[in-house]
C-alpha cells in the first residue's frame, strides 16, 4: 500500500489536551496509523494552559495562517509537538484558546464556541495547505470540525495540497451537535444556498454536526452497535432521518486503546505493577487505593469504582439510586467524576455520611484515575447510551471488571458473564433502570465472592486485545477505498 498523507483535525488530543474519549482516539489512532507506515499530522487548537500542564515540549513553527473571522483578519502562529512519529500542529489564538476550560467553564459552554471552532476549522485547512505533500485524507472529529468537508468543497478547491483530499467525519457523540442561531449565518462566510434541511439547517438553526454528516465523503462512528442505534429515534438525537439518508456512507469502527500508555505492567502512577500472568500487584493497588481514599481496609467488601463525566448520558441518576443499598450491603465505593454540580453535591453528601465506605473526588485527575482503574474490583458504566466508551477498556486492562449497560460500544467490547461464562470479561444489563443495574452488580459481586471464578474473568479481561491494531487497519482500508 502506498504511503498515505493523513491529516486529523480535532478539538482535543491526548496527551496534549483531554476532556474525554475523543482525545484518547485523536492521540492514539494517529500513532497506530503511523506505525503502519503512514504519515499522520494532527491539528488542534493551542490550549496553552492544558498543553502546558501536560508537560510536553512545544516548538514554534516558522509559519502562520491568516483567517478572516467576523470581518477581521486574525493571524494564527503555528506550533509543533512530535510524538511517536506523529506531528501535532497547534493553532495559536490566545484570546480564543488560552482559557481554563476547553469547551467552557465547569459544566458550561463558552458563548463564542461557534466562532472559536469555525476559526479553528479554517485555520486547520490553511495549515494543511502548508504540508510538504498533497493530503490524501482529512479526518474530522465531532461537531467542532463539522464544517470542514463543506469548506473544502466550496472554498479550498484551488489549493493543490488539499483539493483532492477525501474527508472522513467521525461521530464520537451524536448528542453534542453544535447548534447555533441562524442569525449567525453571516459568520460562516458560505454561500446561503447551503442553508436548507438537506444540508446544515436544523429546526431553523445552524447544526455543525449535520454539516459534517451531509458533506463528508464517509461517516464513521466509534462502534458497530452505535452505528445501528443512531439510525433509530431512541438514539438518533433527531438526526436519525438525515443519517438514514446517508446510511450508505456510514460505518462503525470500534475504538482501541493506547495500550502502551495504559499498561498495568509499566504504569508508574499505580502502587505496584502487574500482568495477566502475575496479578499479585493488583492487591497492593487495591490496598493503596483504600488507604489513599480513607476507606476501611481488611474488610471482605467488594470495591466498586466509577470514573466518568457526571452527565445524564452516563447513568448518574441510576448510580445515585443504587448507592444507599450498596452502602447498606457493606460495599465500598471510589468515584472520580466532574460535571453537573447538583450531582457532584449529592455524591459529596453520600460520601460524607460514610467516609470509611465511600470516597468521591470531584475533578479531572488522570493520576487518580489510574489508581482507581488499578485498585478497583468492579467498574460501573450504567450509560444510557455509549458511542464506544474507553473507561471499560481501561478498566478491563487493569483487571477492574466492568458492569455495563448493553448499549453501543459497551455491548461490543464487554463479553457478558450471563451470555458466555468461559470468555466473560464483565457483566451487562439491558434496561436503563436502577433495578436492572442493581441486579447486574449483585450478580458480579456473587461471582467476586468465588475467587476461582473471578480470577478467570479478571484474566480474560486483562488479556483482552484492546489495541488499535485491528481498527487502525480497518480505517486504512476505508481511506484506501475512498482514494480508489
Ligand atoms: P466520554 O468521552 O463520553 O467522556 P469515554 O469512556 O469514551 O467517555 O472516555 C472517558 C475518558 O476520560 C477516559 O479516558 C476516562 O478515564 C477519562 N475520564 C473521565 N472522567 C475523568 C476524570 N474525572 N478524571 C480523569 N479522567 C477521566
Amino acid at each position: 500500500m502506498a504511503r498515505m498523507n493523513i491529516v486529523f483535525i480535532a478539538s482535543e488530543a491526548a496527551p496534549l489536551a483531554k476532556t474525554g474519549g475523543l482525545a484518547d482516539v485523536a492521540g492514539a489512532l494517529p500513532m497506530a496509523l503511523s506505525r503502519l507506515g503512514h504519515k499522520v499530522s494532527v491539528i488542534l487548537p493551542y490550549y496553552r494552559k492544558q498543553v502546558g500542564a501536560s508537560g510536553v515540549r512545544v516548538h514554534p513553527l516558522d509559519e502562520s495562517v491568516t483567517i478572516w473571522v467576523d470581518g477581521v483578519n486574525r493571524i494564527a502562529p503555528l506550533h509543533i509537538v512530535s510524538l511517536d512519529g506523529v506531528d501535532f500542529i497547534l493553532v495559536e489564538q490566545d484570546d480564543m484558546f488560552d482559557r481554563d476550560g476547553i469547551y467552557g467553564p465547569a459544566g458550561g459552554a463558552w458563548e463564542d464556541n461557534f466562532p472559536r471552532f469555525l476559526f479553528f476549522s479554517r485555520a486547520a485547512l490553511e495549515a494543511s495547505c502548508l504540508l510538504d505533500k498533497p493530503v490524501d485524507i482529512i479526518h474530522c472529529h465531532d461537531w467542532q470540525t463539522g464544517f470542514i468537508p463543506l469548506l473544502l468543497k466550496t472554498q479550498y478547491q484551488h489549493q493543490p495540497r488539499i483539493a483532492s483530499a477525501k474527508t472522513v467525519f467521525t461521530i464520537h457523540n451524536l448528542a453534542y451537535q453544535g447548534c447555533f442561531p441562524s442569525y449567525w449565518l453571516h459568520r460562516l462566510g458560505l454561500p446561503a444556498d447551503y442553508y436548507h434541511t438537506g444540508c446544515y439547517e436544523f429546526y431553523s438553526q445552524i447544526n455543525c454536526m449535520k454539516a459534517g454528516i451531509v458533506e463528508a465523503d464517509h461517516i464513521t462512528t466509534v462502534s458497530k452497535t452505535y452505528a445501528e442505534e443512531i439510525l433509530t429515534p431512541e438514539y438518533g438525537c433527531n438526526l436519525q432521518g438525515i443519517l438514514g439518508e446517508h446510511a450508505g456512507k456510514l460505518s462503525g469502527i470500534v475504538n482501541g486503546l493506547d495500550i502502551e500508555n495504559w499498561d498495568p505492567a509499566t504504569d508508574s502512577a499505580i502502587a505496584a505493577n502487574f500482568t495477566a500472568g502475575k496479578m499479585q500487584g493488583k492487591a497492593a493497588c487495591r490496598a493503596s487505593l483504600q488507604e489513599a481514599a480513607g476507606l476501611a481496609t481488611g474488610t471482605d467488601a467488594p470495591l466498586l469504582t466509577m470514573i466518568s463525566r457526571l452527565a445524564e448520558q452516563k447513568g448518574v441518576d441510576l448510580l445515585l439510586d443504587c448507592i444507599p443499598q450498596w452502602l447498606q450491603d457493606g460495599y465500598q465505593l471510589a468515584i472520580l467524576g466532574s460535571g453537573d454540580p447538583a450531582w457532584e453535591a449529592m455524591l459529596h453528601r453520600l460520601a460524607a455520611e460514610r467516609p470509611e465506605q465511600m470516597y468521591f473526588f470531584s475533578g479531572f485527575d488522570e493520576t487518580l484515575a489510574r489508581k482507581i482503574y488499578a485498585g478497583g474490583d468492579i467498574f460501573l458504566m450504567p450509560s444510557r447510551f455509549e458511542p464506544c466508551g474507553l473507561g471499560q477498556l481501561m478498566a478491563m486492562r487493569y483487571g477492574n471488571i466492568p458492569v455495563v449497560r448493553a448499549t453501543g460500544g459497551l455491548k461490543d467490547t464487554v463479553t457478558d458473564y450471563a451470555q458466555d461464562k468461559p470468555n466473560a470479561t464483565g457483566f451487562a444489563f439491558e434496561e436503563a433502570n436502577p433495578a436492572a443495574f442493581r441486579a447486574a452488580v449483585s450478580a458480579a459481586v456473587e461471582v467476586w465472592r468465588k475467587p476461582a471464578s473471578w480470577k478467570r474473568i479478571v484474566s480474560n479481561a486483562v488479556r483482552r486485545d484492546s489495541s488499535w491494531d485491528a481498527s487502525a487497519s480497518t480505517y486504512l482500508e476505508l481511506y484506501t477505498s475512498l482514494k480508489d
